[in-house]
């Protein structure tokens, strides 16, 4: 049997590794970065209700535009700024990217961070640079805009906080980037809920600066894919041309309009997932052998002084899957492990202790 099939495969795919979770059996799950806690019974209420009276044998409508106004009212958004409903903000940049990279186009990729950015611009054929962070993992702006500066780079996509070490950028550095560099910059702001400082005043100011956020972390609905993305009203009309029509499901809709409306239920889940991270760090950096990096995310990255697959796979022994990261550039010996209930953390310290005491 040849392979000839293979040979119709573009080059930069056929070198891909591709991405994937590897979720082997666990009984705590903190490798994903999912809310511990599952929606309240009263919006999966809300939200089926709204499903049993909708037409399912309809295409829904190409923008969704109840939620728009939902999301609109929920950001206070002001006029001029736009948004765009994907399917998981993963979708998002991947529209965002094929709108703008053609063959050779640069894109600034700091690292290590979200493996997909660099997935999908290979896909594209960018000519992908990437930026390492500084030693303690937080992140140089002027490299940055010196790399962007030189490149003359089309799109910079930073990670705020940054996925899977969990710093961020300051929001000098994004405004310094945005005013600075004559290319897109996009923010991934899939964890803003876990951190401080709030972007959205600067998308007034700044047209070429775009905003990704998710309803999979905070929001708890990781399994209904949804995400949304927020920028100048002319760019948001480009970028809609470019993404797959109806790709907003009625489920998704549904489940995103019944989380915004009963909002004030997820907040306390959120103020908990801070302090046990707050708490998760001070413990780490009591545990003989581990050094966690400080994190405005609902996940810590932290360096081990064992090797990083041995310790993961001792702790899966245990019963508790957190994530391997030791792949990044620069994290050779890190793990990340995700903030669960005050329970799992708990659990999860334990198995550490007991496995770090043993070496
Ligand atoms: N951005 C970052 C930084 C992420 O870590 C993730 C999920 N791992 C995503 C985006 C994807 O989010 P979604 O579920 O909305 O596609």
């Amino acid at each position: 049997m040849d392979n000839d099939v293979l040979k119709l495969i573009k080059p930069e795919v056929l070198e891909l590794e591709g991405y994937s979770v590897a979720t082997p059996p666990h009984t705590i799950k903190l490798n994903q970065n999912e809310s511990p806690y599952e929606l309240p019974v009263a919006i999966k209420e809300a939200f089926v209700d709204r499903l049993r009276s909708c037409p399912w044998s309809r295409y829904p409508n190409q923008a969704p535009t109840e939620l728009h106004a939902e999301l609109r009212k929920a950001l206070k958004l002001p006029s001029g700024i736009d948004v765009l409903i994907g399917n998981g903000s993963n979708e998002l940049i991947q529209t965002l990217l094929m709108a703008t990279i053609e063959r050779g186009a640069g894109a600034i990729i700091p690292v290590p961070t979200f493996a997909l950015y660099a997935l999908v611009a290979r896909v594209l054929e960018a000519t992908l640079i990437e930026v390492p962070l500084n030693e303690d993992l937080t992140f140089d702006t002027d490299r940055i805009l010196g790399a962007a500066t030189q490149s003359r780079a089309k799109v910079i996509i930073l990670c705020r906080p940054n996925n899977p070490t969990g710093t961020v950028i300051p929001i000098d550095g994004v405004k310094r980037l945005a005013s600075e560099a004559n290319a897109l910059v996009v923010v991934d702001e899939a964890y803003h809920d876990f951190a401080e400082g709030n972007l959205l005043p600067l998308l007034l100011d700044h047209e070429n600066l775009v905003i990704l956020r998710t309803f999979s972390k905070a929001m708890r609905a990781a399994g209904l894919r949804i995400g949304y993305l927020l920028g100048r009203a002319a760019l948001v009309q480009q970028l809609a041309k470019v993404m797959l029509p109806f790709n907003v499901s009625l489920m998704a809709k549904e489940a995103a309009l019944a989380i915004l409306r009963n909002r004030e239920l997820l907040g306390e889940g959120i103020r908990t997932i801070i302090k046990e991270r707050d708490a998760l760090f001070d413990q780490l950096q009591m545990v003989k052998g581990i050094t966690p990096v400080p994190s405005q995310a609902n996940f810590i990255c932290f360096r081990t002084q064992v090797p990083a697959k041995g310790l993961y796979d001792a702790l899966l022994e245990k019963g508790i899957l957190i994530r391997d990261v030791s792949g990044y550039s620069m994290l050779a010996d890190c793990l990340r492990v995700s903030v669960g209930t005050p329970e799992e953390n708990r659990a999860f310290i334990t198995a550490l202790e007991a496995i770090m005491e043993e070496t």
